[in-house]
């Protein structure tokens, strides 16, 4: 039977993203090939416990709530998640799933929100971006960019042209946590009237950096 390496599984409000504010059960997958220099989850690179599917998908319906986010970590290193992500979707959770934008999305199950990031130089971890998988995602998915700066600002700015992203997707914008003043953020996408939405991470702003939340 198929496994999965798990840190956590746990019920908050979702932080980011089109469901923003919304009960949500997370599943964050243990390890990840990156090293993102703003990198919040450091915990979940290593340890974690061997999961099986059907106990998973057990533990995530009794919390009573339709939303699941599968998280990481990257997700997507571990090819079981796509058994995973076919069970919840079977058992009639709407899914959404978080990935780095560095390997392969393209076969993920259509029922499955994406959440993609395409990493800004800031990130230290541009080279690693995917960029075959933007032609797969839909109006389903979002593309989000972490922005430290005003040049990964300006890079960003360059994809959404360079790639017509607005028109693929919806498409998130947020500052590193500490690093780049939201409001300084929120200012330059308004005066450059960008299609895009600005976003804070709301479990930070409730829970602070506390694990679990
Ligand atoms: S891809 Fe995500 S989990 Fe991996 S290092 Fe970057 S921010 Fe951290």
């Amino acid at each position: 039977m198929s496994r999965l390496r798990i840190t956590e599984v746990f019920l908050s409000l979702q932080g980011e993203a089109r469901t923003v504010g919304l009960p949500t059960v997370f599943v964050r997958l243990t390890g990840c090939p990156l090293r993102c220099d703003w990198c919040d989850t450091e915990y979940a690179f290593q340890g974690g416990v061997w999961r099986e599917i059907p106990e998973l998908t057990a533990e995530v319906g009794a919390f009573g709530v339709r939303h699941v986010c599968v998280t990481g970590g990257e997700p997507l290193a571990q090819q079981a998640v796509h058994e995973l992500l076919r069970a919840l979707c079977d058992a009639g959770f709407e899914v959404a799933l978080e990935t780095s934008g560095a390997l392969d999305v393209c076969g993920v199950d259509p029922r499955v929100s994406r959440v993609m990031d395409l990493k800004a130089p800031g990130s230290g971890e541009v080279g690693r971006n995917r960029w075959e998988n933007l032609h797969c995602l839909t109006a389903r998915d979002q593309v989000k960019f972490v922005l430290r700066d005003r040049a990964d600002y300006d890079w960003a700015c360059e994809q959404l042209r360079v790639h017509d992203l607005t028109e693929r997707c919806e498409v998130l914008f947020s500052p590193v946590h500490g690093v780049l003043p939201p409001r300084q953020l929120a200012e330059w996408i308004l005066a450059d009237r960008l299609p895009v939405r600005f976003q804070l991470q709301l479990h930070k702003l409730l829970w602070g950096e506390e694990r679990g939340r």
